[in-house]
C-alpha cells in the first residue's frame, strides 16, 4: 500500500490542433496515412506482453475504400481467452503492489507520447480504420484519449487522498484502496478509439489487470493503443488484447471465479444480455463483480419558440451528422415548434447542400463512410421504410451507395407521428427525425420527449426565455445523463462534462470522472490502536 503523496500538477485538456491547409500537423498526418497505406500489416493479439498470431486471418479494409487492404488481424479462440486471463492474473500481484504514483506515471507518459510522437499515427489509423475525418479523429483518438489518461491520474490521486479522520494520540484510521480481487474484462465498441483505450486503462490505473476485447472493426487502431502503452512502460500482462467473438470470450470469462468486473461500452441489447449471464453465474464468483456499462442513446433536441433558428439548425447539423451520426450522443430526434420550423428547415437544407461526403483522406469531406456493411444495411433499411411510409417525409438525403465504401447521405425525416419508429429507436447513422409541434404545446411536448424512448443519454433544449429553459430542465430531469442548454448534445469533454446516461443508456458511472474510478477499487478499512485496552470492564459497570 502506498499513500505517499506526490502531487500531480493541474491538468489541462489536450489542445485540438487545426489541421488547416499548410499546417505542419496536416502534413504529418498525410504522411502517416500514406505510410500506413503503403504496407499491409498483420496485427497480432497481445497476451502477457507477447505478440500472438494465428492462422486464421481476417482482412481489414477502410470503410470508405473497400478495394484497399490495410492488412489482416489474427483471429483467436477459446485458448487465447484462457491465456489472456492467466496472463492478467499472473501480472496482478506485482502491478497492484506498485505505488499508484508509478502506475500513474506510465499513463501520464502515454499521454505525452500520444500528444507528441504518436499523434499522427494514431490519427491516421483512426481515420483509415473507422472512417473519421481528421477533426473527428483528433478530438477522439488524440485529445480525448490524452484527457482520459491525464485526468484519471489526477482523479486517482484524489481518491487515494480521501482518508478517514485520525486521532493520532490513540487511533489511526486508514482506507486502503485495493484493486478488485481477480481480473477486469473490458469490452469496447468501434466508434471511439479513446473509449477503447480508457475501458482497460481506467481499471488498470487503479491496480487491476485486464483482458480487453475490442470490436473487430476497431482492431487497426487498437494495436496503436497497445504500442503506445508499451512504449510508455506498461508491464506485460497488465492489459491483454484479444480478438475473439464476444460469446467465445463470455463463455469462459463469465464462468471464471476470478472475474471481478466488466467495463463495457456498446449497445444496450448486448449489455443486458451480459448482465443476465453474470447474474445467472453470481454464485460462482469470488466477489460480486462490478458491472459498468455505457450503452445506447436516442438523443433529443427540443427547441422552444423563443429559440434562435440558426443556432438550432447548426446544432442539429453538427449534432446529427458529424461522424455519420455514429456517436452514442448524436442528435437523432428533434422537436421544433411550428413557428420556427420553416427557418430551421431552410438553414439545415442550405448547410446540407454544402456538405461533402467521401474519403477522410480528402480533408474537404465533412461526412465519411459508416463502419461496415451490417450498419449500412440496418441504416438504409430505416430510410427505405420511411420512403414508403405515408407518416414520414424525407426532406434531405435518402440516398446511399456501398459500391466503393459504405456511404449514406445525411438524411432528414419529418414524422407527423411523434412515436414514429425513427423517433424511438437507435439507428446509429446519419439520420435525423424531426417532429414539428404546435407552439402552445411546449410542455406537452416535453412529456413526449421524456416518454418516447427507453434511453436517457444526452439531450438539449434551445430557448431564449429562461422560464422555458427551467421548465424543460425540470421535466427532462431523468431523460438525459448529459443535458445541454443552447448547445448540441455531442462533444462532451473529459474533465468538463463527465459523460454517461441512465435508464437504457447505462449504469451512469460517468467515464472520465472520479465516479468511474471508484468502481475499480475495493477499499479496506484499517484501524490501528496505539493504546489497546487491558481491562474488559467499561466505566458504567462501576458500583455507585
Ligand atoms: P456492439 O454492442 O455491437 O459491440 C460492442 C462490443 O461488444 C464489441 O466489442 C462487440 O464485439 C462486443 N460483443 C457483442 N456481443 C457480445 C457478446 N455476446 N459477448 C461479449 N461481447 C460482445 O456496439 P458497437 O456497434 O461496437 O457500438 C455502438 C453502440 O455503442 C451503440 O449502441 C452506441 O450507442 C454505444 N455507445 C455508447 C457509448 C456511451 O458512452 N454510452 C459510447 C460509445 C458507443
Amino acid at each position: 500500500m502506498s499513500n505517499a503523496f506526490f502531487q500531480i500538477p493541474e491538468i489541462k485538456n489536450e489542445p485540438v490542433l487545426s489541421y488547416a491547409p499548410g499546417s505542419p500537423e496536416k502534413a504529418a498526418v498525410k504522411k502517416a496515412i500514406a505510410g500506413l497505406k503503403k504496407k499491409q500489416i498483420d496485427i497480432p493479439m497481445v497476451i502477457g506482453g507477447k505478440r500472438v498470431r494465428t492462422k486464421k486471418k481476417v482482412k481489414i479494409r477502410p470503410p470508405h475504400e473497400l478495394s484497399h487492404e490495410l492488412g489482416t488481424f489474427s483471429k483467436g479462440d477459446k485458448s487465447h481467452v484462457e491465456a489472456a486471463v492467466k496472463a492478467a492474473l499472473k501480472a496482478k500481484p506485482e502491478w497492484e503492489a506498485m505505488s499508484w504514483e508509478d502506475r500513474a506515471s506510465i499513463f501520464l507518459k502515454a499521454a505525452d507520447l500520444l500528444s507528441g510522437p504518436f499523434r499522427a499515427r494514431m490519427n491516421a489509423a483512426t481515420m483509415l480504420c473507422q472512417s473519421k475525418n481528421i477533426f473527428q479523429a483528433e478530438i477522439d483518438s488524440v485529445a480525448e484519449y490524452c484527457d482520459f489518461l491525464r485526468f484519471n491520474a489526477k482523479f486517482a490521486e484524489e481518491i487515494y487522498a480521501q482518508q478517514p479522520p485520525v486521532n493520532p494520540k490513540a487511533i489511526w484510521n486508514r482506507l486502503e484502496y485495493r484493486a478488485l480481487e481477480g481480473f477486469v474484462f473490458a469490452i469496447s465498441p468501434f466508434n471511439f478509439t479513446s473509449i477503447a483505450g480508457n475501458l482497460s486503462c481506467a481499471p488498470a490505473l487503479m491496480g487491476n489487470t485486464c483482458v480487453w476485447k475490442p470490436a473487430e472493426s476497431q482492431i487497426y487502431s487498437a494495436i496503436v493503443i497497445m504500442d503506445l502503452l508499451e512504449a510508455a512502460g506498461l508491464p506485460p500482462g497488465v492489459i491483454n488484447l484479444i480478438y475473439v467473438d464476444g460469446p467465445v470470450a463470455g463463455n469462459y470469462i463469465f464462468n471464471h471465479k476470478d472475474f471481478a468486473g466488466l467495463h463495457f461500452t456498446g449497445s444496450t441489447g448486448v449489455f443486458q444480455n451480459l448482465w443476465g449471464t453474470i447474474g445467472k453465474n453470481i454464485s460462482n464468483y469470488r466477489s460480486y463483480p462490478r458491472i459498468v456499462g455505457e450503452t445506447g442513446g436516442k438523443d433529443f433536441v427540443i427547441a422552444h419558440k423563443s429559440a434562435d433558428a440558426k443556432e438550432v439548425a447548426t446544432a442539429l447539423v453538427r449534432g446529427a451528422f458529424e461522424y455519420q451520426g455514429q456517436k452514442c450522443s448524436a442528435a437523432s430526434r428533434a422537436y421544433i415548434p411550428k413557428s420556427l420550423w420553416k427557418k430551421v428547415q431552410k438553414y439545415m437544407l442550405d448547410d446540407l447542400k454544402t456538405i461533402k461526403m467521401g474519403s477522410p483522406e480528402d480533408f474537404t469531406n465533412f461526412v465519411n463512410a459508416v463502419i461496415d456493411e451490417r450498419s449500412f444495411d440496418k441504416i438504409t433499411n430505416y430510410i427505405h421504410q420511411a420512403k414508403e411510409d405515408p407518416k414520414a417525409d424525407i426532406i434531405a438525403g435518402g440516398n446511399s451507395d456501398k459500391s466503393e465504401g459504405y456511404f449514406i447521405e445525411p438524411t432528414i425525416i419529418v414524422a407527423k407521428d411523434p412515436k414514429y419508429r425513427t423517433m424511438c429507436e437507435e439507428i446509429f447513422g446519419p439520420v435525423l427525425t424531426v417532429h414539428v409541434y404546435p407552439d402552445a404545446k411546449f410542455e406537452k411536448t416535453l412529456e413526449l420527449v421524456d416518454e418516447t424512448s427507453p434511453y436517457a443519454l444526452t439531450g438539449a433544449v434551445f430557448a431564449k426565455e429562461r422560464t422555458a429553459v427551467n421548465i424543460a430542465t425540470e421535466k427532462l430531469k431523468n431523460a438525459a445523463g448529459n443535458y445541454y442548454i443552447n448547445d448540441k448534445p455531442t462533444g462532451a469533454v473529459v474533465g468538463q462534462q463527465p459523460f454517461g446516461g441512465a435508464r437504457g443508456s447505462g449504469t451512469n458511472d460517468k467515464a472520465g470522472s472520479v465516479l468511474n474510478l471508484y468502481r475499480w477499487v475495493s477499499p479496506r478499512t484499517i484501524k490501528e490502536n496505539f493504546n489497546p485496552p487491558t481491562d474488559y470492564r467499561y466505566p458504567f459497570l462501576g458500583e455507585e
